[in-house]
């Protein structure tokens, strides 16, 4: 028995995505390392589904095959039937993956190809058949690809053995793997595609490979006991039939959208029944049902076999990584879970019973064990036989002898004679002994095969009890690998932190001894310059005392020619006017000397002054140079501790290259981040989203919630954008709303809004804005910050229609919650939201339909219970003859709002007048009618019905 097993692959961004969801996160999260996805179910949490295997969007094609398809082709070679199916939404890739020819670039090529390559290079096309059909499932008709008039083939159901065919279908014999690339490029020429506008080469058909094997069985050589039966096997050559069947299922999305719940199921029923009744078989088949109504459209009829049946089955799943479509892929993945569930019974058409052969060797054991009894007892009784014959003839003998010694002699002749008999006797019974050990001999290599049968099922088990112990052990250790590998970067960071730290540290320290080594010229610049004027001055001094000696010495030896000419003149008592002219001549003189000796001693002392100033910088200078000396040595200290941790550093790094393959991943999504607007254009690098968020969340840790937030008020436009779009990022995640805008991050977008000119930061940040919006609680804080008025303005400012998206879905959260909707109301949310249909882009449309029946639902559930009443705020700002206008959209989910808005309007009866005089009443009435969903149009027959002012309105028109 094998189960369904079941691959997802997710198919990279297309242009498309890139340029509707640039800002936003991909709704799915894969884990191929764990074959686990996680899916979000909406911005507060995800939900992770395992699979056989998840496939990302780098998988090549050959990966692929050999995953998905490659066991069910070997199956399909050894004489089982196999089916490998591909479901999915419209334009995720499922013909790509089956379908692919690789005409130009044979790495391209997708599973039909690649199987059939297999088939061919394993078969012996002398001995050997492979016979193809290609064939087409539309609107519940079966058409012939390889010959497009053959329509409506019916479908053929052996009733003994089940076995479905196509008596129909036109069957080729493949000679070789180019002509099977011209049979099914034919077959795609003919293939009906219905172009949606999803995919123009998209399909709403299935189309279905059918490729039938014959191989003849070599003879085998067995170790029968039966010699007849030996013969008559060796007269019939064995034929192994076996069917593979490669289905590309029509696209999904119409099923999902009638789905589980039965919605929109006449149309769904009308346009492929089949896939729905598949869907139906596999819930069914999942929950072990006993009906499983196979029976119920063509494709679970030709499919019966595939699933819970007797072939190996593979199903592949196609998903896209938008968050455009998160409905189907959520379906789609729901599909894939259900599939696995599900059991098949693998059955071998031409298989040897190893069972009944145990039996017929164990009924044969017995007969044989029966025989050698019956050979024994009649071997004792012969032997008995015997005895007694030879104690009858002793007796006889011996009475002969007794009585008849004359006849002695022709006794005697009579005993050897029967002594002869004996000896026959005994030779028989030695032959009997040998046929008996023979047997035994048989029994013991019967009974020998029998235990090797055993334990050859017991070495099974076993290997896979170890197979499964290692796979085990390596998921373990790979566990442990990754934890270490955390651990090793998480050390290198902070490595690499610390060096940082010390090589400012470092440059700090640089810069402060290049600064007191400056100082310290400049001091002792200025000590020279001192010191020489010092000196200059001490010189000057000095002279200016020898100076002043020589005039004194000279004064001294006037004075004592003046004394001598006195005495000489008292002598001659002649001349008194000269003497006292002299003694006047000689105050003088004193008097001067005085005033030098005066002016001296005050020089000394100045002198005395500046030597002590001196002495002051000398000191002061000593004192830096010992500062600076301790600077050095701290310096030196850092620069040596330096060096070392540069000699650690770099062996880690190598480290973990070496080790950590997806560490490149993150590496590259750094560098992503500065550039991502050039590389979301050029698509050359296809950056998985995992990684993104990854280094978002790495960004987010090392720069820390708050500078980014910061950065939002940058005066570099480039440095706004890439915050903001980090910020847009971090708010699609619930856990990081809280801290957003506890951050001020709120406040800061509410400011771009209100003054940047930048189209791409409006845009960003409404998108950012609508993610908080999602949050009740940021809710009250965005209408309170004047959060609607800013959004309205910014709806008039702009026609670019993914800013008007961004923001129509900002106000259609803000709907959602009936305390706000008088504010909402007077500031212009209303206005503003309806407004945007001048855009006329149907996503725009789709948000403020969505906004209009959140409002209108919560409107009526708060009128229900009794805390609000009167006109609905929706009226006076022309929503209804809004909603009139755009109910003939082509999107139905669109319509679906735009119904529902109008339903719950209708709910309230001071809205009646306004229904009546804009023409809404009768819309109303075709919705309750011609509603594609039934819950609506139920919806819409009730409020119809209660409403007195309608039942009476309708009565004055039949009237
Ligand atoms: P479907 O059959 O599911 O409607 P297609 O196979 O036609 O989808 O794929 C839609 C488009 O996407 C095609 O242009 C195809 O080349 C492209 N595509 C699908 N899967 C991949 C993939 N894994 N890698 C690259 N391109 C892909
Ligand atoms: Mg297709």
């Amino acid at each position: 028995p094998g189960r369904v097993r079941v691959a997802v692959r997710l198919r990279p961004r297309n242009a498309e995505d890139l340029l509707s969801d640039a800002d936003f996160a991909d709704c799915v999260q894969l884990q191929p390392e764990l074959k686990r996805l996680k899916l979000r179910k909406n911005n507060w949490s995800s939900e992770s589904y395992k699979f056989d295997e998840v496939f990302t969007g780098t998988a090549s094609q050959k990966r692929v095959y050999e995953v998905v398809a490659k066991p069910v082709v070997e199956s399909v070679l050894s004489g089982y039937n196999g089916t490998v199916m591909a479901y999915g939404q419209t334009g995720t890739g499922k013909t790509f993956t089956l379908g692919r020819l690789g005409k130009d670039d044979a790495s391209e090529r997708g599973i039909m190809v690649r199987a059939l390559e297999d088939i061919v290079a394993n078969v012996s096309l002398a001995s050997d058949t492979v016979e193809i059909s290609y064939l087409q499932l539309y609107m519940e008709s079966i058409q012939d690809l390889l010959a497009p008039e053959k329509t409506n083939i019916t479908i053929n159901e052996d009733p003994k053995t089940g076995e479905v065919s196509l008596p129909g279908a036109v069957t080729v014999k493949v000679q070789d793997l180019d002509h099977f690339v011209e049979l099914l490029q034919i077959g795609e020429g003919n293939r009906h595609a219905a172009n949606t506008k999803l995919n123009t080469e998209s399909s709403r058909s299935h189309a279905i490979l059918m490729v039938y094997i014959r191989r003849s069985v070599p003879e085998k050589v067995e170790d029968d006991i039966n010699s007849q039966d030996r013969k008559t096997k060796s007269k019939l050559p064995l034929v192994r039939k076996s069917k593979l069947l490669i289905v590309d299922l029509a696209g999904s999305e119409r099923l999902d959208k009638s789905g589980s719940e039965g919605l929109l199921l006449e149309e769904a029923k009308f346009i492929n029944l089949s896939l729905t009744s598949l869907g139906k078989c596999i819930n069914a088949l999942a929950e072990n049902s006993p009906h499983i109504p196979t029976r119920d459209s063509k494709l679970t009829r030709l499919l019966r076999d595939s699933f819970g049946g007797s072939a190996r089955t593979s199903l592949i799943i196609t998903i896209g990584p938008s968050s455009r479509h998160h409905a189907e892929t959520t379906s789609t993945i729901m599909f894939g879970q259900r599939a696995m569930k599900i059991v098949n019974v693998v059955k071998l058409k031409e298989e040897f019973d190893y069972e009944s052969l145990c039996r017929k060797l164990e009924t044969q054991v017995d007969h044989l064990t029966a025989e050698i009894d019956r050979q024994q007892k009649l071997r004792e009784s012969e032997k008995y036989d015997l005895e007694k014959r030879l104690r009858d003839c002793h007796d006889s003998s011996n009475e002969t002898r007794k009585n008849l010694v004359t006849r002695s002699e022709l006794l005697e002749q009579k005993n050897t004679r029967l002594e002869l008999d004996i000896e026959e006797a005994l030779a028989e019974l030695n032959c009997q002994k040998d046929q008996n050990s023979l047997l035994e001999d048989k029994i013991a290599d019967l009974e020998m095969s029998l235990k090797q049968n055993k334990q050859n099922q017991l070495e099974n088990s076993t290997y896979q009890k170890v197979l499964a112990d290692t796979t085990q052990m390596y998921e373990k250790k790979i566990a442990e690998l990754m934890k270490k590998l955390e651990v090793e970067r998480a050390k290198s960071e902070s490595a690499e932190e610390q060096l940082d730290a010390m090589k400012k540290l470092s440059d700090e320290h640089k810069k402060l001894i290049q600064h007191h080594e400056m100082e310290n010229s400049k001091y002792q610049m200025a000590l020279a310059d001192t010191t020489q004027m010092y000196e200059m001055k001490i010189t000057e001094l000095t002279k200016q005392l020898e100076d002043e000696h020589t005039r004194f010495e000279g004064a001294q030896e006037q004075l004592d020619l003046a004394n001598m000419l006195l005495a000489d003149y008292q002598n001659s008592t002649l001349g008194q006017d000269e003497t006292s002219e002299l003694r006047l001549k000689l105050e003088e003189m004193y008097r001067l000397h005085e005033s030098t000796v005066n002016e001296l001693q005050s020089l000394k002392a100045e002198f005395k002054d500046q030597i002590q100033e001196k002495e002051a910088i000398s000191e002061k200078l000593y004192a830096v140079q010992e500062k600076l000396s301790a600077e050095e040595k701290r310096r030196n200290a850092i620069e040596h501790e330096l060096v070392n941790l540069k000699k650690g550093a770099p062996e880690g790094d190598k480290h973990f290259e070496d080790k950590k393959s997806y560490m490149k991943e993150n590496i590259r999504g750094t560098s992503v981040l500065g550039t991502s607007a050039s590389v979301n254009k050029s698509g050359t690098l296809r950056v998985t989203q995992s990684a993104q968020r990854a280094t978002i969340a790495k960004i987010c840790e090392e720069v820390g919630l708050q500078k980014i937030i910061q950065l939002l008020t940058s005066e570099d436009s480039d440095v706004q954008i890439h915050a903001v779009k980090v910020i847009a990022n971090l708010a699609a995640e619930d856990v990081n709303q809280e801290s957003i805008v506890e951050e001020g991050g709120l406040d800061a977008l509410l400011t771009m809004l209100r003054s940047s000119q930048n189209a791409t930061i409006l845009r960003v940040a409404s998108g950012a804005i609508a993610n908080l919006a999602m949050n009740e609680m940021n809710q009250g804080l965005i209408m309170s910050r004047g959060g609607a008025k800013l959004l309205a303005k910014t709806a008039s400012g702009t026609d670019d229609p993914q800013t008007l998206r961004m923001v129509a879905g900002a106000l259609a959260n803000l709907c959602g919650n009936e305390k706000l909707h008088t504010m909402l109301k007077e500031d212009g949310g209303i206005k503003a939201m309806l407004g945007m249909v001048r855009s006329g882009n149907s996503d725009v449309v789709a948000q403020v339909a969505r906004g209009l029946a959140n409002f209108a639902k919560c409107e009526s559930r708060a009128m229900v219970q009794g805390h609000r009443k009167g006109r609905s705020l929706l009226m006076e700002d022309r929503a209804l003859e809004w909603l009139i206008d755009n109910c003939n959209t082509t999107s139905a989910s669109t319509r679906r709002h735009i119904e529902l808005a109008l339903s719950h309007l209708a709910q309230n009866e001071d809205n009646a007048r306004d229904f009546i005089s804009s023409g809404a009443l009768q819309e109303l009435q075709r919705i309750s009618n011609e509603s594609s969903r039934e819950d609506i149009r139920n919806l819409a027959k009730k409020m119809l019905k209660s409403n007195p002012v309608f039942q009476g309105e309708m009565r004055l028109g039949q009237q």
